[in-house]
């Protein structure tokens, strides 16, 4: 991530130089207005390129945290804007409702329309992700975010037509058109990639349903086969112009990939319906959950549901001092549970939380803290990384749990199923 920071420092130098030649402007004040709108749309350049996961596979594949990034810049980076139109709205000597309309009379006055129209669709997608994202679903989000492609147009536009310092010095007029050949470079990458260009081919060989809810997919790579570690993730699309989520690796063998995939809406719930032979597009492999474990020290898994998929290919690789808590609704509904007891013998805990069940290593109860001291010895405890994966209420109790123990936030690490 600090070579994303240091691109991003480097990228803002040129409009930082320009607070020396203030004087164009009638000062800092004046110039910081101008100054201010440059920074900004290059962090929404960059807000751009950060939701684009291919593109931020140059720095890491840490997506998550490049994730947490874009909404950092996003909620506070970008609202250095603000500053541009109200010290516009000065020095032009203009009242307040010149931030909100206009008039189209002159080319100048369409360049200014441009910058406002802009600004009214940064606004909707400001709203829509930082003060009603909770409220927002997912889809209607994600549509509104869209916005961003006409946004940046209007931005790159309004600045070269009518940017002072744009129009003032050759070489920042040079730089802007070059920022705006990479929205533009990738604005055509985004398409290609839509199309599957650059895409992983998978072809599906095997479907069994484990649960009602949960299907393993067995896939076989068709064009290109990749390197992925334990925990990581593909983004899978069910169909050619469908949509592309993320789902995590569970087990790799040769030439086969598999997931387990549990059906909880619109797409998860389509993809259940592929068939034998089917073609879907994928891309990563993204994220870096258990890179902690991948290694003998001791650790402990938790994991609640679905929420065992990052957990397979560890405890294949890694399963000395490994203890496993994975708790399913029924006694059904363990996936690989053969498996997990071979590796881990009495080192995997199963949990059952809604069917009454007896046997060596069964509890009939939720993850608590009881279970856990039950298990693990204290020096254990006290030495181990924990991970843990599941529903988001799962994952906030199991946290609570042991932060009440006093373990170190540090050795805690979760991977949450959602955005
Ligand atoms: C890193 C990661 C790994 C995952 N691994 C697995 C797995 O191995 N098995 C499994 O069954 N599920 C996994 N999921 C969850 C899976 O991606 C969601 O269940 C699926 O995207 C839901 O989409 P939907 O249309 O079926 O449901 P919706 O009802 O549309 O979505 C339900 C919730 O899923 C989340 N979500 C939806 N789309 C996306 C998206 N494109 N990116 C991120 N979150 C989204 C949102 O929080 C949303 O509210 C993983 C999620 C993440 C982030």
């Amino acid at each position: 991530m600090i070579y994303l920071y240091f691109s991003i420092f480097i990228s803002l130098l040129p409009f930082l130089f320009l607070f020396t030649q203030s004087q164009i402007l009638g000062g800092y004040f004046f110039a910081f207005g101008n100054i201010a709108g440059l920074i900004a749309a290059t962090l929404f350049l960059w807000q751009f390129a950060l939701g684009i996961r291919f593109i931020t596979k140059i720095w890491t594949n840490d997506l998550i945290k490049v994730n947490n990034f874009h909404k950092l810049i996003g909620k506070y980076g970008v609202l250095i804007i603000f500053f541009h139109p109200i010290i516009e709205m000065f020095s032009l000597g203009k009242n307040i409702s010149f931030l909100f309309f206009g008039t189209l009379i002159s080319e100048y006055e369409k360049h200014i329309a441009m910058g406002r129209v802009a600004f009214y669709l940064f606004l909707i997608i400001f709203v829509s992700s930082i003060v009603l994202r909770k409220k927002l679903k997912y889809r209607p989000w994600k549509n509104i975010h869209y916005l961003s492609y006409p946004m940046m147009f209007l931005v790159f536009i309004h600045a070269k037509e009518i940017g002072t310092f744009i129009q003032s010095f050759s070489l920042v007029y040079f730089y802007w058109n070059f920022l705006l050949f990479i929205f533009v470079i990738l604005v055509i990458f985004r398409v290609f990639n839509y199309l599957n260009f650059f895409k992983i081919k998978l072809r599906l060989l095997e479907k069994k349903e484990i649960t009602k809810e949960i299907n393993i997919f067995v896939f076989e790579f068709l064009n290109k086969k990749i390197n992925i570690l334990p925990g990581q993730f593909l983004y899978l699309k069910y169909k050619f112009f469908g949509e592309s989520h993320p789902y995590t690796v569970l087990k790799i063998e040769k030439n086969k990939i598999f997931f387990g995939i549990k059906k909880v809406g619109k797409s998860s719930k389509n993809f259940s319906k592929i068939k034998i032979g089917d073609v879907v597009f994928a891309d990563g492999a993204y994220g870096v959950f258990t890179k902690e474990g991948q290694n003998s020290e001791n650790k402990i898994l938790i994991a609640g549901g679905i929420g065992i998929t990052p957990f397979y290919e560890l405890v294949k690789k890694y399963s000395k001092n490994t203890i496993l808590f994975y708790s399913c609704k029924h006694k059904n509904d363990f996936v690989y549970d053969e498996f997990f007891e071979e590796n881990l013998k009495n080192s995997y805990i199963k949990l059952v939380t809604n069917e009454n069940v007896k046997g060596k290593n069964i509890e009939t109860k939720r993850f608590s803290k009881d279970v856990l001291q039950k298990y693990v010895l204290k020096d254990v405890l006290s030495k181990s990384k924990f991970f843990i994966c599941g529903p988001d209420e799962f994952i906030n109790n199991a946290v609570q749990i042991l932060v009440d123990l006093k373990i170190s936030k540090d050795k805690i690490f979760i991977e949450k199923f959602g955005l």
